[in-house]
């Protein structure tokens, strides 16, 4: 829960937007509400006066809720202090204003555009956030199916071992690596982060961001991290032999590694490190799991229509249909796109004791995905079918991303 005092609001200027000794009521409910719509997820705040009351509402993924409602001089007087913090006009009426002011909320920096505009009981205002940092994402909102999320809670309650993530620049990989870090008891843990570039930031958690100009490569990072008795080691990408060395080490000498890899499924992703000249029974014994994943835009639910697609054509390719499936139309709420949000596609690999003895025993790459799908692996463009027969994605898409 976001707290009041864990937003810090500026002018434009970069002058406090309330004087730090400034406890008032108004400073503090402005504060809780930006703090309430953070954590929420919402893109945009209305303030909306109405003849009895003034009511707030948030936009979380596309739609309004409400959040609070005050009596007019509370309203009017939030509706003051933003215009203030916007350095508008506050005496001027009947005209369309619009500012801005920026914060900084647990430690991350945020901006807000302002705009306000009289309307019959008083001035509406829409607040939209904009925030300067990504967000990590919730485990249950990356797009995973029950069985794997369990899956992967259960990992990361163990003391050892490795899990892997790959996919192309852009796919989400270090959305899902911070979602699950995200999930890790982090304050009983040392938990260390090795990363190129730092893209989010958690508390209890030591990143350390990797600099070749400075001397600092992945592989002496996680050298200098290891002598700091980490519980858990998240690096960034594993794409050198002596990366590869020291991390499966770290993997199976008491230690939880999260890393990717650049391969192009989930079964690849183990040939990854026996092509970085890591020996088959340490890759045996180290990986517990292995996630390819991509992204795939979601239908906007104001304006997707049904679709009949061609089953003669899509069947061969394995995909079938069950049920509705959708294709996007386009609407003011999609800016006519007919997508609203993206939402991750993976095929998971667990790695099984009959998979370590073929890692072990070299079994060609082929022969492991075989195998791979006979013990439960789903390949992704089945999991990217769930979501069209879910109607989150469309057909469309899924060519777009799976080709
Ligand atoms: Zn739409």
């Amino acid at each position: 829960m976001i707290k009041p005092e864990d937003v810090v609001l500026y002018k434009k200027s970069g002058e406090p937007g309330f004087a730090t000794t400034q406890k008032n009521r108004t400073s503090i409910l402005i504060r809780r509400l930006i703090g309430e719509a953070i954590e929420v997820r919402a893109t945009d705040v209305h303030i909306e006066p109405e003849s009895k009351r003034v009511r707030i509402r948030a936009r979380v993924d596309g739609f309004l809720r409400d959040m609070a409602e005050y009596d007019h001089e509370s309203g009017s007087r939030i509706l003051s202090a933003i215009k203030v913090l916007c350095d508008l006009d506050i005496t001027r009426k009947n005209r369309m204003q619009d500012g801005s002011f920026s914060g900084v909320v647990r430690g991350r920096p945020v901006e807000f555009r302002v705009s306000s505009v009289e309307e019959v009981f008083g001035d509406k205002m829409v607040i939209r956030i904009l925030e300067t940092e990504p967000e990590i994402i919730d485990l249950k909102r990356l797009g995973l199916d029950v069985k794997t999320e369990t899956d992967l809670r259960l990992f990361l309650t163990r003391p050892q071992g490795m899990l892997l993530v790959s996919g192309p620049t852009g796919s989400g990989k270090s959305t899902t690596l911070y979602s699950l870090l995200r999930e890790v008891d982090r304050k009983q843990r040392n938990v260390i982060a090795i990363e190129d570039p730092i893209e989010y930031h958690l508390e209890y958690m030591t990143q350390i961001p990797v600099s070749p100009k400075h001397g600092v490569t992945f592989a002496t990072a996680l050298r200098n991290a290891l002598r700091q008795d980490p519980n858990i080691l998240m690096i960034g990408e594993i794409r050198d032999s002596e990366t590869a060395a020291i991390a499966i080490q770290s993997g199976l000498t008491g230690h939880l590694v999260f890393s990717t890899v650049h391969a192009r499924d989930s079964v690849a992703t183990i040939y990854r490190l026996l092509d970085l000249g890591v020996e088959p029974f340490l890759v045996a014994n180290v990986l517990n799991m292995t996630l390819a994943q991509r992204l795939v835009r979601m239908l906007c639910r104001s304006c997707k229509v049904p679709h009949d697609p061609d089953e003669v054509k899509i069947r061969p390719l394995g995909r079938y249909v069950k049920g509705r499936i959708y294709s996007p139309k386009g609407c003011e709420r999609c800016e006519g796109t007919g997508y609203r949000g993206r939402t991750g596609v993976f095929e998971i690999v667990r790695v099984t004791e009959k998979m370590r003895d073929m890692i072990v025993e070299k079994a060609s790459e082929d022969v492991m995905r075989k195998v791979a799908r006979e013990e439960g692996m789903q390949p992704i463009h089945i999991a990217a079918m769930e979501k069209v027969n879910d109607g989150l994605t469309s057909l469309d898409e899924l060519e777009r991303v799976l080709g």
